[in-house]
């Protein structure tokens, strides 16, 4: 009657009430370490994002069994002083970060910060809008996007994964290059090289 994907889906809503969403995904994709990151969040400039749901969303996306803990990372929220420092940024602020290699109009990683721009936060992008996908769908996206970063990736430029769906690394905000939106890492990125 059901099938495997109602059974995960309802396993894995389970097990994040017992916050314990990492032992799902350990059994699922054979990991037997994980590795720890500890993560806080704090806000740049005059921001219209509500930082409390900015912190709860980035907290339900790195929680997410299809997202960066499959490749074995496992987030770990702290007040103040973790090694990834996640920021909503006003876009005057993000570029502050690194102005030769970040831009007011996009979100932006400069270790160990993640910066995520208020107003694609708050308004996603053409790109995303055109492909009939949710704002949510969007913040998914560009905080994988970053985040990757942070672990070590760069961009790709073409979709080879999953039927078309976009590699979280491609520069989705800016051209979905014929792909398909997707606000997960594929099967190919799931490694780290900086952690
Ligand atoms: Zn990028």
């Amino acid at each position: 009657m059901f099938s495997g994907i109602l059974t995960l889906a309802m396993s894995a809503e389970l097990l994040k009430a017992q916050n314990d969403i990492a032992e799902i995904s350990r059994n699922a994709y054979g990991i037997s370490d994980y590795k720890v990151v500890t993560w806080d969040v704090s806000s740049r400039g005059d921001v219209n994002g509500d930082l409390d749901e900015f912190k709860t969303i980035v907290e339900d996306i790195y929680n997410d069994p299809r997202g960066w803990i499959r490749a074995g990372v496992k987030f770990e929220y702290v007040e103040s002083g973790g090694q990834l420092h996640v920021v909503l940024a006003s876009p005057t602020d993000v570029e502050a970060f690194s102005p030769s290699g970040c831009s007011a109009e996009w979100s932006c990683t400069v270790r160990p910060y993640v910066i995520i721009n208020d107003d694609r936060w708050m308004g996603a992008t053409v790109s995303y809008q055109e492909a009939g996908e949710s704002l949510l769908n969007y913040r998914r996206m560009v905080v994988n996007h970053e985040t990757g970063h942070w672990l070590g990736h760069d961009h790709i430029t073409t979709c080879t994964d999953y039927e078309n769906w976009a590699p979280i690394m491609m520069q989705q905000s800016i051209d979905l290059r014929g792909c398909k939106a997707n606000p997960w890492p594929t099967e190919s990125e799931l490694w780290t090289s900086t952690i």
